[in-house]
């Protein structure tokens, strides 16, 4: 072999895997245990005490598990992962490694709906306080920016689609300021982003969207870039200070520079539980060996479908940044070249009505509250997920009552063309 470094199509599939050593199976075996027997007295011991890797328990680790973890660190370029139960649990522990009580950090305003509901509302059991800037002003992040700022907090191609964010400007802002920058990669998956050679230092992921890419199982996985210098600063205890659970033992000392994703297993997953089931890992797994085939039709769809109902008489407005007219347009052939992405909103002249009729009137178009299948979706957010907020607030929210969302799948394009055409004239 070369010194060649294998290709991204080729991690997807390889990354992580091997023939299982005792049976010479191929495809990674569901490891569908709860517990593992130890070598002997000793070997526990060890295994308890951080002094060896190995296998105790599937709250914290699992073969299966494993194989998903060293996948996505290498398709993302990070120096290790954590795979846990759902995206929020993803972002739960990343802030629970992170996070002390009267700490605060900062978050980009346009953010998947249940990520809003999670830091303004479940946080504040935790004593954690989130403080909103605006994802498209890197200015008002370094404003929000206070002594007890531990993290700022953005999505690469933000909810609900149709935002790029500027991941290198706000890199430089965390850098300034010496506090890592936590990037939720889900809507664009490596293929598109990679947010570590834009200056992240930890990546999250919901596994349920298009890195499982089947709408078949909810699954999360949090990333260390191995980039922030953890040891000696003492505004992160459970990283720099000696851990009374571990004899003593300082995570990022002994870890170096996967440090913040071994307590993010020792201590955020091994105590409060989120484990993911090695079933979810598999189907994950076997999602993620055709991600960059699968990622590549998506966005070519997407840019098909959008620029169809961009001439559409009933469309009043598409937000999608592969057009050339978007504001977004800009960053987009910046940070992702391949597309820019598979979900997005359009607006309807009709208004709340005329979504209400197109989510009715769709045949191909499931109507759910999901992205990232291989069947395209729909969803009219003021009859539903924001159905509750006020006009102003749904508007505020990018949820007027004229928009429609769409994910787009990975169906012949010219079908999904024809049954937006027919609902939209029925
Ligand atoms: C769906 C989603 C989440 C939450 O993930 P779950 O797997 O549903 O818990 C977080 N961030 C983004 C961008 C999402 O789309």
């Amino acid at each position: 072999m070369s010194d060649r470094q294998p290709g991204f199509e080729t991690l997807a599939i390889h990354a992580g895997a091997a023939p299982d050593a005792t049976t010479g199976a191929r495809a990674t075996p569901i490891y569908q245990t709860a517990s593992f027997v130890f070598e002997d007295v000793d070997h526990a011991a060890s295994l308890f005490g951080l002094q060896a890797f190995g296998n105790i328990y599937s709250r914290i680790t699992n073969p299966t598990n494993a194989v998903l973890e060293e996948r996505i660190a290498a398709l993302e370029g990070g120096t290790a992962a954590v795979a846990v139960a759902s995206g929020h649990a993803a972002e739960f522990l990343t802030m629970h490694a992170l996070m002390q009580p009267g700490d605060q950090f900062v978050a980009a305003n346009k953010l998947y709906g249940g990520s809003i509901n999670q830091f303004n509302h479940s946080y504040k059991n935790f004593g954690w306080e989130v403080a909103w800037a605006d994802a498209d002003d890197p200015a008002s992040f370094e404003a929000a920016i206070t002594p007890r700022t531990k993290a700022i907090f953005c999505e690469s191609i933000a909810n609900p689609g149709g935002v790029i964010t500027d991941i290198r400007a706000l890199s430089e802002v965390a850098k300034r300021h010496n506090i890592p920058l936590v990037v939720d990669n889900t809507m664009a998956t490596p293929y598109l982003i990679r947010p570590f050679e834009h200056g992240a230092d930890i990546v999250v992921h919901s596994a349920t969207k298009f890195l499982g890419g089947h709408g078949n199982s909810i699954g999360g996985l949090i990333v260390d870039g191995g980039t922030f210098n953890w040891a000696g600063d003492a505004r992160y205890p459970m990283l720099s200070q000696p851990r009374p659970e571990y004899a003593g033992m300082v995570l990022s000392e002994t870890f170096g520079n996967f440090g913040f994703a071994i307590a993010v297993r020792v201590l955020g997953l091994r105590d409060l539980g989120p484990a993911l089931s090695p079933f979810n890992a598999f189907l994950i797994l076997n999602g993620i060996e055709t991600l960059p085939l699968r990622m590549q039709r998506h966005v070519d769809n997407a840019l098909k479908v959008a620029t169809f109902l961009s001439r559409h008489e009933a469309v009043a407005w598409v937000s999608y940044p592969g057009l050339p007219e978007d504001r977004y347009h800009a960053l987009a052939q910046r940070y992702t070249p391949k597309g820019a992405g598979a979900v997005f909103t359009l607006g309807l002249k009709g208004g709340y009505e005329a979504g209400v009729k197109l989510v009715s009137n769709l045949q191909l178009f499931s109507h759910l509250a999901n992205i990232g299948d291989t069947r395209s979706l729909v969803i009219h957010p003021a009859s539903t997920t924001h159905r509750q907020l006020t006009d102003a607030q749904k508007s505020a929210a990018g949820a007027g009552p004229e928009v429609v969302r769409l994910s787009i799948g990975l169906e012949d394009a010219d079908d999904l063309i024809e049954d937006l055409d027919a609902a939209l004239r029925a």
